[in-house]
């Protein structure tokens, strides 16, 4: 067959050519038949069964999570049985297979429907993207109603196979583990699904919302993903697979070269330190932390603790995460930035009323603001977790002087309450803003006065810079780091913080982008904090950098108004030594 290829969504980098392996859709099987009234009692008993059985399997799932497996996957576990449990879909149906005499299948069927139906209704993205787990519980209840297993098949065990699937649910995953997938496709998910989440942290290339790949691909297909592109060839010529495979190559041999400058330290030709941080959501990420070689934690988002659940973490859970990252990190700084919820990171908090623009509204510290009961256990968290390393606050969404007075007195007050319980903690905790709206940019200069440092969190302050939505594919194309607008928003803050002597760090995306490390570094950023597996390679750019060499065409480059013009120049910068 002639090769071709199918274009989705690349959430996980990297190459990877082997054989498909096609996980049927237990949906696609479904067919209505007519009970007998005498036989409905036993249908709804058939029904009661299969979640009952469904119910077992995704307990013993979570008791059989190994050690090392990501923290992500208990708590979908739990999500899923959530779902599981609730009378929607251990209930409803069984009136379905009562009025309309129809088998258990169907009813389930039925009744996922409607409630995928409402969450279509739902404005955020990521509410609308749970419906996947709802879809992959009602599959796993009819694959037991119609007899077929719900392990994935252990056809291969060899690293070659690709798994194309419609989703992945969290307790397929569990099997990657031990099949050693090399890849994964799959028709549904978004860029803040389950399935994306879940192979960033199993670190394989992966594309997802591909619509058709399960029609198109057949079993036993020779496949090539390419995650950084979100393309996957379908029967690839000979010469097609060796174009790749030299890809493929290069990537695995560049990477282990960047494993021989792990433990050098981050500085440039010229001497200048440039402290590379990592980038946390859960406590466990330190593994791949110390993995890295990065030097610290410049942002923990803490938000990851609060989601997947319906009650909110206590003070002493908390507590006991932040103390967990802090002792790991020994007197390496871990910076805890409080609560950003809201918006595409979801979590009970943002149950209550549904903005009609997330983006826009009531998130991370606007939230923690109206919420002050909820803001003060977390104070209160990070600052007894401060006796036990090196750690300090990070405030998200700053937008205005007030907001951040408002902030300091609850920290205040918390710091209070803990005096008053005779509770230590470190009196001296440092305390930053997030720069990641243009008026916290705009007006740096008091920010920087009143804070200890600042971080610019270029993923926010692109989204509203450009009024890009970050969660919207239709307008996905117009990010741009590059936009001079946004380099003047970013320059502007550094210049402010070195004014008043404050560090100065970036710690969205484009910290980890290595093609933008000599700008970032000649603009005068002293920290840089991304995802750990971005470490080396930025810590390479770094190493070839002589700020004294660059910072004339850096300065050039600020002052150019058109995007091409300084693309041009920043190929320049990044060739030059
Ligand atoms: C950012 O906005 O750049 C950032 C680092 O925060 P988050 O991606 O968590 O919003
Ligand atoms: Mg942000």
């Amino acid at each position: 067959m002639a090769p071709f290829s199918i274009h989705g969504i690349g959430v996980s980098n990297g190459i990877a050519i082997g054989r498909a392996h096609l996980i049927s859709n237990a949906l696609l099987e479904v067919v209505q038949y007519d009970i007998e009234i005498k036989n409905i009692p036993l249908e709804v008993k058939r029904f009661e069964d299969a979640i009952a059985a469904v119910r077992i399997e995704l307990n013993k799932i979570k008791s059989q999570l190994p050690s090392d497996s990501p923290k992500e996957l208990s708590a979908f576990i739990d999500t899923h049985l959530m779902i599981l449990n609730d009378k929607s879909l251990s209930s409803l149906p069984k009136s379905i297979i009562e009025n309309e005499k129809c088998n258990a299948e169907w009813a389930i069927k039925k009744q996922m429907d409607s409630v995928v139906n409402q969450f279509d209704q739902i404005e955020d993205q990521y509410l609308r993207e749970r419906k996947q787990d709802v879809i992959q519980v009602v599959e796993r209840v009819i694959k037991i109603l119609l007899g077929h297993s719900n392990q994935i098949a252990a056809k291969n065990k060899e690293k070659l196979t690709i798994l194309v699937a419609h989703d992945i649910s969290p307790a397929d995953a569990l099997h990657f583990k031990n099949h050693k997938y090399a890849a994964f496709v799959t028709d549904g998910g978004g860029v803040t699904s389950h399935t994306a989440i879940l192979s960033r942290s199993l670190n394989i290339p992966s594309i997802v919302a591909l619509q058709n790949a399960r029609t198109l691909i057949r079993d036993n297909d020779l496949i090539i993903v390419d995650g950084s592109q979100g393309v996957v060839i379908v029967n690839p010529t000979l010469e097609i697979q060796k174009y790749y495979k030299s890809l493929q190559d290069s990537w695995s041999d560049e990477q282990e070269k960047l494993q021989r400058i792990k433990t050098k330290k981050s500085i440039t030709k010229d001497g200048a330190l440039i402290h590379l941080f990592a980038n946390i959501e859960v406590p466990n990420d330190i593994i791949s932390v110390n993995a890295s070689g990065a030097t610290g934690v410049g942002l923990f988002r803490t938000e990851f603790l609060f989601m997947n659940r319906q009650d909110m973490p206590d003070e002493e859970e908390q507590f006991q995460a932040y103390k967990k990252v802090a002792e790991a990190m020994g007197k390496r700084p871990v910076t805890i930035r409080t609560l950003d919820s809201g918006a595409d990171k979801q979590t009970a908090l943002n149950n209550k009323k549904i903005s009609p623009n997330p983006a826009l509204g009531l998130r991370a510290i606007r939230l923690c603001l109206s919420e002050p009961k909820i803001f003060m256990t977390q104070l209160r968290a990070i600052l007894r977790a401060s006796q036990y390393g090196n750690i300090k606050i990070l405030f998200p969404m700053l937008s205005s002087i007030s907001e951040l007075r408002q902030t300091k007195l609850l920290l205040e007050r918390a710091k209070a309450s803990l005096r008053k319980d005779k509770v230590k903690f470190n009196e001296k905790i440092l305390i930053g803003g997030m720069i990641e709206i243009p008026a916290a940019a705009i007006s740096a200069d008091i920010f920087a006065q009143e804070l200890d440092f600042l971080s610019i969190g270029t993923n926010d302050l692109i989204q509203y810079a450009l009024a890009i939505d970050r969660t919207d594919d239709a307008v996905s194309h117009l990010y741009n780091p590059l936009h001079p607008a946004v380099l003047k928003l970013i320059a502007l803050t550094i210049k402010s913080a070195h004014k008043y002597k404050k560090s100065i760090a970036v710690c969205g995306e484009m910290a980890g982008e290595p093609k933008l490390t000599k700008l970032l570094i000649g603009m005068g950023v002293e920290q840089l904090s991304m995802h750990p597996s971005h470490i080396l390679s930025v810590k390479e750019q770094v190493l070839n950098s002589s700020i004294k060499n660059i910072k004339s065409s850096v300065l050039r480059l600020l002052n150019l108004n058109e995007v091409d013009k300084i693309e041009t120049l920043l190929k320049k910068i990044n060739q030059s030594l």
